[in-house]
């Protein structure tokens, strides 16, 4: 069984103090899929496993640690929020992906990357077609 709690955190870019959701403990059936994505019970916390400040968009981890000196003239700059409210990609996939904006520009690539690929998975489940088939 996998267990929540709420937790009050303090981003650290903005200050503002919100709740978030975390994951005390799950448990998983089965193999992991080809690309590393973990197998049932886990997969069902994605949502948990990047936090989203909803005052100034900062998205990580864990919003009340710093990634790097510049995450918060990141955050304000103009690819960041459009990224953060591009209506064509759902909100969770968004918020990976701005993850992924603030790990590339502080050279957390192996982080980036799998922010990124775990974009895919949340438009994967939403049936989303990002125009990157191979088949012409
Ligand atoms: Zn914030």
């Amino acid at each position: 069984m996998t267990t929540h709690y709420k937790e009050i955190k303090q981003c650290s870019v903005c200050g503002a103090e919100n709740e978030y959701t975390c994951i005390g403990s799950t448990g998983t059936f089965g193999p992991q899929d080809l690309d590393t994505r973990p197998p049932e019970r886990k997969r069902s916390t994605i949502f948990a496993w990047v936090q989203r400040c909803p005052d100034c968009g900062y998205c990580a981890v864990d919003v009340s640690e710093t990634c790097c000196q510049e995450s918060r003239e990141i955050v304000s700059s103009r690819e960041y929020q459009e990224r953060l409210n591009d209506p064509t990609y759902p909100e969770l996939a968004n918020s990976f992906l701005c993850k992924a904006i603030i790990d590339l520009k502080s050279k957390a690539l192996a982080a980036a990357t799998l922010a990124l690929m775990r974009a895919a998975w949340v438009c994967d489940d939403c049936h989303l077609d990002l125009g990157m088939s191979t088949e012409n």
